[in-house]
C-alpha cells in the first residue's frame, strides 16, 4: 500500500487505494456483511485509471514507449478518459477511436482531456475499414512508436488488478472475505482480483455480473460461443458480444445476469440509501447482490465484497435523467421519478 501523503506529485499518485465502504440500509434485509470497493474515488472516477497507468508504465519499462509517443485505444468510455489523463501527465499523444453513437458530452470530455478523437461510423461491421477497430489498428500500424492498449485482449489488464485491486481488498478486509461480486466487461477487474484473492484463500467465491444480451455467462457454463445470447441492451461496460481474452473464466465460480431496468433503479436506490452516487454498472452489481440474496447464496456470517466501478456523473443523461428512464419504459407502473422537482 502507498504511504499517505498530504501533497501529491500529480493526479497519478491518487490512482488506487480506493476506500471500502459498508453497505447498511440497502442490505438491511440481506444475510451477511457487505463492503463496497468504491472505484469512483480514483482521480479519473473509475477503475480504468488502474489499467491505464499500469499498461502505460509496463510499456515504458519495456522501452516500448518514449516521451512524445502515441497511445491508441478504441473507447469513448472510462478507459479513454483514464488513458487521456495519464497521457497528459506523462507527455504522450492520446488517440481514441470512438463510435459515432458516443454522446457529444463524452467526446467533449475526452477532447478536453487532450485526446485526439476519431469519430467513426457506428453502423459498419468490425472489419469495415471505417470501423473504430480498423481505424485504431491502421493508426497503430502507421504511427511509429505507438502503443495500442486493446483492453479486451491485453493480459496486462488482468495483471493491473492482480497487482492493485486484489491486494487492496485483501488488506482492507484483513483477509476476512468470503465472496467477491464484480461486473465483467473486459473481465480484467474480476480476473485479476480473483487470481490474487484465490492465491490467498482458494475458498473465496468469485461471482461475475453479466448483462442479459451478453454471451459471458453462457460461455462460462458451456465454453461455447452462442450468438443466440446476443441482443441489444443499455448497460455500458458490462457483458460483451465476444469472448475477451482479458477474462480468465477459470477464476470465476459463476455468473449472474441482471437487467437494464432493475440495475438502473438499483443505482438510484444506492444514492438514496447509502449516499453513493455511482454508475450504471454499480447499480448492476448491487442488483446482483439482491438476486443472490433471493437465491439464498449467502450466510449470516459471510463477508461479501462488491466492486462499484465508476461515478454517477457520467450517467446524467441516462439513468439519472427521469426523461431517459421514462423513454426506456422504466417508470411504467411505478411512476417513481426519484427527485420530484417542486415548482414555485
Ligand atoms: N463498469 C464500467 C462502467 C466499465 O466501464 C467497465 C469496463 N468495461 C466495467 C464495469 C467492467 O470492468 P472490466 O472491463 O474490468 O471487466
Amino acid at each position: 500500500m502507498k504511504q499517505k501523503k498530504q501533497v501529491f506529485d500529480s493526479v497519478l499518485d491518487l490512482i488506487g487505494d480506493t476506500p471500502m465502504i459498508k453497505l447498511k440500509k440497502i442490505t438491511s434485509e440481506f444475510k451477511g456483511n457487505y463492503l463496497a470497493k468504491v472505484e469512483a474515488f480514483n482521480p479519473g472516477h473509475s477503475s480504468k485509471d488502474r489499467i491505464a497507468l499500469y499498461i502505460i508504465e509496463q510499456a515504458e519499462k519495456q522501452g516500448i514507449l518514449k516521451p512524445g509517443d502515441t497511445i491508441i485505444e478504441t473507447t469513448s468510455g472510462n478507459t479513454g478518459f483514464s488513458i487521456a489523463m495519464v497521457s497528459v501527465i506523462k507527455g504522450y499523444d492520446c488517440i481514441l477511436a470512438v463510435s459515432s453513437k458516443s454522446s457529444a458530452d463524452k467526446i467533449d470530455m475526452l477532447k478536453n482531456m487532450g485526446a485526439k478523437v476519431y469519430v467513426c461510423p457506428a453502423n459498419v461491421s468490425a472489419d469495415d475499414p471505417r470501423s473504430y477497430y480498423q481505424v485504431a489498428k491502421r493508426l497503430h500500424d502507421e504511427i511509429k512508436g505507438s502503443v495500442y492498449i486493446n483492453q479486451y485482449f491485453n493480459q496486462l489488464n488482468i495483471d493491473a488488478h492482480y497487482q492493485s485491486t486484489g491486494p487492496e481488498i485483501w488488506n482492507q478486509t484483513g483477509g476476512e472475505i468470503t465472496h467477491l461480486v464484480a461486473c465483467s466487461g473486459t473481465g480484467g477487474t474480476i480476473s485479476g482480483t480473483a487470481k490474487y484473492l484465490k492465491e490467498q484463500n482458494p475458498n473465496i467465491k468469485i461471482i461475475g455480473v453479466d448483462a442479459f444480451g451478453s454471451v459471458l455467462k453462457k460461455y462460462h457454463e458451456t465454453r461455447e460461443f452462442d450468438d443466440k445470447e446476443i441482443y441489444p441492451y443499455r448497460i455500458e461496460g458490462l457483458g460483451k458480444n465476444l469472448i475477451p481474452t482479458a477474462t480468465d473464466f477459470d477464476s470465476i465460480d459463476k455468473f449472474i445476469k441482471v437487467s437494464d431496468e432493475e440495475s438502473a433503479h438499483t443505482a438510484r436506490e444506492l444514492a438514496q440509501t447509502e449516499g453513493l452516487f455511482v454508475g450504471y454498472t454499480s447499480g448492476a452489481a448491487m442488483q446482483a447482490l439482491k438476486q443472490l440474496n433471493e437465491l439464498n447464496e449467502f450466510k449470516e456470517t459471510d463477508n461479501i465484497v462488491v466492486i462499484f466501478p465508476d461515478h454517477g456523473s457520467r450517467y446524467m443523461s441516462k439513468i439519472y435523467s427521469d426523461k431517459w428512464m421514462s423513454e426506456q419504459g422504466f417508470f411504467d407502473s411505478k411512476n417513481e421519478a426519484a427527485a420530484q422537482s417542486i415548482q414555485y
